[in-house]
């Protein structure tokens, strides 16, 4: 699945999870990519920290993604 940080946001998803082979992985704010940009596209960029390696995978952080929604919906039901 290669999506947009667009359509990445339009499922309420607000950050990325960036993992490297070696198990080391890191979450970020998608806030700094446009919306044109695919997630694989970014995947190139990034060097691990734990393992020097270049090139990672590259995820929505669905579980951040969540609460926000939950967070969303708990307000609408209070109206
Ligand atoms: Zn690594």
């Amino acid at each position: 699945m290669k999506i947009t940080f667009g359509q990445m946001r339009a499922m309420g998803v607000g950050g990325v999870l960036v993992y490297c082979h070696c198990g080391h992985h890191v979450a970020l704010d998608a806030d700094c990519w446009v919306d044109e940009v695919r997630l694989s596209d970014i995947e190139p960029q990034f060097v691990c920290q734990g393992c020097g390696s270049r090139g990672a995978d590259v995820r929505p952080d669905f579980d951040r993604g969540n609460p926000k929604l939950a967070i969303i919906g708990a307000k609408d039901a209070t109206h």
